[in-house]
C-alpha cells in the first residue's frame, strides 16, 4: 500500500495511492482509516506533501563503506546518531533552498524508515512491527560547514534540507532494495541497501534504546557513494526501487 499526504481544496491529509487515484484517510498515521464519505481524487488534482510529519529526524552517518571511504573515514564499530530537525522538512517537488552561507551544497540519497507506532527498547526482531514503512529521503548537507563545525545540526538542519516522498510503501522488504540518485538526469549515487553496515531492523532496535521513536518520526538510513555538489536550477532526484522517484528543485535564497 502507498501512503501519502495531499492537499487538496485548502485541507491537508492523508490518503492510499492506488494507480492515479487517491482515496483520502481519517486518523492519525498511527491508526488511519477510511474516511468515510471520502471519494477518491485525481493524483494530477492534488499536492503531494512530505509523506510524514516526524517530531524528529535520526540520520545515520558513514552507514555505507563506500561513502566512509570516499571522505577517507573509519568504518564505525556502531550507528553514528545525528538530528535533522523536523523544520528541514519538504516534500515532492518542493524547493531545496541554497543557502548563502555555504559554497558547497551537496546530495545524500537515503532510504527513509517511517515509525507506525511508539517504539522504545525494541529488539530488531520485534522492529518492523514499530515500522509503518519506507520512503525516499535526501539528507541535503552544506558540506563546508559540517567539516568546520565538526558537528553537524548547521550543516544538515537548515530549512529545505530534508526532502522526504513521494509517499509511504508499507508492507516492502527493505533489505535489499536498488538505490539511485541523479542530478539532472546525471546518475551520481547508484547502490543497493543490502551494503548498509547497520540495516533497517538493527537501527529501529539501536536507536529506540536511546530515546523514544515516536509515529511518524523518521530514520534516514544514510547514504553511499557519489555525494556531490548540486547548484542552483539543478534538478535532484532520489529513486528507491518498489518505492519511487522523490525530486527537488535547487532554489536561490528568497
Ligand atoms: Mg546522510
Amino acid at each position: 500500500m502507498k501512503i501519502v499526504r495531499f492537499r487538496h481544496a485548502g485541507r491537508d491529509r492523508y490518503g492510499a495511492l492506488e494507480g492515479d487515484r487517491v482515496t483520502p484517510l481519517d486518523g492519525t498515521i498511527e491508526a488511519l482509516t477510511p474516511a468515510v464519505g471520502g471519494s477518491p481524487v485525481a493524483l494530477k488534482d492534488v499536492r503531494l506533501l512530505a509523506p510524514a510529519v516526524p517530531s524528529k529526524i535520526v540520520a545515520i552517518g558513514l552507514n555505507y563503506a563506500d561513502h566512509a571511504a570516499e571522505g577517507n573515514r573509519e568504518l564505525p564499530k556502531e550507528p553514528m546518531l545525528f538530528i535533522k530537525p523536523s523544520t528541514a522538512v519538504i516534500g515532492p517537488d518542493d524547493e531545496i533552498v541554497y543557502p548563502p552561507q555555504t559554497a558547497n551544497l551537496h546530495h545524500e540519497g537515503e532510504l527513509a524508515i517511517v515509525i507506525g507506532k511508539a517504539a522504545r527498547n525494541v529488539s530488531p526482531a520485534d522492529a518492523r512491527r514499530y515500522v509503518l514503512g519506507y520512503t525516499c529521503a535526501n539528507d541535503v548537507t552544506a558540506r563546508d560547514l559540517q567539516r568546520r563545525d565538526v558537528q553537524f545540526t548547521r550543516g544538515k538542519g537548515f530549512d529545505t534540507f530534508a526532502p522526504l516522498g513521494p509517499w509511504i510503501v508499507t508492507g516492502l522488504d527493505p533489505s535489499d532494495l536498488a538505490l539511485e540518485t541523479r542530478v539532472n538526469g546525471e546518475v551520481r549515487q547508484k547502490s543497493r541497501t543490502s551494503q548498509l553496515i547497520f540495516n533497517c531492523d538493527y537501527l529501529v532496535s539501536f536507536i529506540s534504546q536511546v530515546m523514544t521513536l515516536l509515529p511518524g518520526d523518521v530514520i534516514s538510513t544514510g547514504t553511499p557513494a557519489g555525494v556531490g555538489p548540486m547548484k542552483v536550477g539543478d534538478v535532484v532526484e532520489v529513486e528507491i526501487e518498489q518505492i519511487g522517484c522523490l525530486k527537488n528543485t535547487i532554489a536561490a535564497p528568497r
